[in-house]
C-alpha cells in the first residue's frame, strides 16, 4: 500500500456527476481516517465530451486515466445524443476507454443484503445469503473474432470466429484465483467443453494454473448448467470465471438475483493492479439533477477500487460494511424503498454511509 494515489474521476452524463460526488466524499473520508491521500484528476467522457471536445473520448481523458492508479467512472449517455452517428455516440467513449486501457477482466459482484431480499424476483430462501462474483473475460472470444457474410448455393451464410489463446486464458484465470483467494477460496470455471474446442483449451489451462493455487478449490461447470444453477441454488457459488460471451449473459443473470440496478458495482481490470470502476447502471436521464439517485452502486465500486487497485483491503471491507449497516438501519433511496414517501435523496444516503464508515474504520 502506498500513502498517496492519483484517481482519474470521469463523471460523464446524467446522474454521473451526482453519484461520483458521493464516491469522492467516501474517498475523502477514507483518506481522513487512514492517513492515505487521494489526488483527483477530472476528465470528460461520453455526451459531455462530445459537446465540449467534439469526441466522446478526448485524448486528454485517456492520458489522465493512464497516468492514474485507478479510474472512477459515473455513466454516459442520454436522449440528446441518441441520434448521433456511431463515432459520436457516448457509448463509443466507453468502449474506447476500456480498449485504450487494456482492461481484460470484468468483475461483477452480486451480493444480497438481507433487508433487500424482497426486491428479488426469486424466492427469499433462494436468494438470501447470495454472495458471488462473476469474472468475465473482456477482450477475446467470439465478440472480437473475424466476422463474415457470404453466399453458398444461393443461401446467405454468416460466420463468427471464436478464438482464445493460452495466454489470454491464463491471465484471466490468475486474476480469478487471486480474487477467490481473498474470498471463500472456491472458483467455478464455466465453459462448454462438451462441444467447443476453445472451451477444452480453457479447461486445461484452468487446471494447469490451479497447480499454483492449491488453497483454492477449482470446479468446472457447463454454461447451460450454470445458467440453471444460478437461479436454482445461487448460494453454491463464490467466484465464477468464464469467457466473454458466456460472461456477458451470466453476469446479467447473476446481477438480477439481487433485484436492484442501483446497488450493482463493477470493476474492469488490466495488467498489474490498474482498474476502472463504475456502477452497472446507466446515466438515468429520467432522474438526473433531482438529487434522488442511489449512490450505493458507485460507493460499492469505490470499495472494489480500494481492494483491487489500491491494496486497501481493510478500507474496502469497511466501506462495504458501512453500506450494509445503512441498509440494515432501514435507509432507502426511492429505487429500493418499499414506502416511496419515506425515501431519502443522494446526499442524505451518502451522509449516512460517511457516518457509518467512521464507525467501521475505527473498529
Ligand atoms: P439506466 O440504468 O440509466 O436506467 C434504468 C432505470 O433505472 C431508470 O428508470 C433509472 O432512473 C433507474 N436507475 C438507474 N440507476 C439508478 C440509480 N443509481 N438510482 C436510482 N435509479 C436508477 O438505463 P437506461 O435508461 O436504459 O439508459 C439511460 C442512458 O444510459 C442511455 O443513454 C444508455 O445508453 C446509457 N447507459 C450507460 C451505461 C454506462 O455508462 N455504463 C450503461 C447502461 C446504459
Amino acid at each position: 500500500m502506498k500513502n498517496s494515489y492519483q484517481i482519474a474521476v470521469l463523471p460523464g452524463d446524467g446522474i454521473g456527476p451526482e453519484i461520483l460526488d458521493a464516491a469522492v466524499k467516501v474517498l475523502d473520508r477514507v483518506a481522513e481516517l487512514t492517513g492515505v491521500s487521494f489526488r483527483y484528476v477530472y476528465g470528460r467522457i461520453g455526451g459531455c465530451a462530445i459537446d465540449e471536445d467534439g469526441t466522446p473520448l478526448p485524448d486528454e481523458t485517456l492520458r489522465i486515466a493512464k497516468e492514474s492508479d485507478a479510474v472512477l467512472l459515473g455513466a454516459v449517455g442520454g436522449p440528446k445524443w441518441d441520434q448521433n452517428p456511431g463515432h459520436l455516440r457516448p457509448e463509443t467513449g466507453l468502449l474506447g476507454i476500456r480498449k485504450g486501457l487494456g482492461l481484460f477482466a470484468n468483475l461483477r459482484p452480486a451480493t444480497m443484503h438481507p433487508s433487500l431480499v424482497e426486491a428479488s424476483s426469486l424466492k427469499p430462501e433462494v436468494v438470501a445469503g447470495v454472495d458471488l462474483i462473476v469474472v468475465r473475460e473482456l477482450t477475446g472470444g467470439i465478440y472480437f473474432g473475424e466476422k463474415k457474410r457470404y453466399t453458398v448455393d444461393g443461401r446467405e451464410v454468416a460466420e463468427d470466429q471464436l478464438i482464445y489463446n493460452e495466454a489470454e486464458i491464463e491471465r484471466i484465470m490468475r486474476v480469478s484465483f487471486e480474487i477467490a483467494r481473498k474470498r471463500n477460496k472456491r472458483l467455478c470455471s464455466v465453459d462448454k467443453a462438451n462441444v467447443l474446442e476453445s472451451s477444452r483449451l480453457w479447461r486445461s489451462v484452468a487446471e494447469r494454473v490451479a497447480n499454483d493455487y492449491p488453497d483454492v478449490e477449482l470446479t468446472h461447470m457447463l454454461v447451460d448448467a450454470c445458467a440453471m444453477q444460478l437461479v436454482r441454488a445461487p448460494k453454491q457459488f463464490d467466484v465464477i470465471v468464464t469467457e466473454n460471451m458466456f460472461g456477458d449473459i451470466l453476469s446479467d443473470e447473476a446481477a438480477m438475483l439481487t433485484g436492484s440496478i442501483g446497488m450493482l458495482a463493477s470493476a474492469s481490470l488490466g495488467e498489474g493492479s490498474f482498474g476502472l470502476y463504475e456502477p452497472v447502471h446507466g446515466s438515468a436521464p429520467d432522474i438526473a439533477g433531482k438529487g434522488v439517485a442511489n449512490p450505493l452502486a458507485t460507493i460499492l465500486s469505490v470499495a472494489l477500487m480500494l481492494r483491487h487497485s489500491l491494496a486497501m483491503d481493510q478500507a474496502a471491507d469497511a466501506v462495504e460494511r458501512a453500506v450494509w449497516a445503512v441498509l440494515a438501519a432501514g435507509h432507502r433511496t426511492a429505487d429500493i424503498a418499499a414506502d416511496k414517501s419515506r425515501a431519502i435523496g443522494t446526499e442524505q444516503m451518502t451522509a449516512y454511509v460517511l457516518e457509518e464508515l467512521a464507525k467501521q474504520l475505527e473498529n
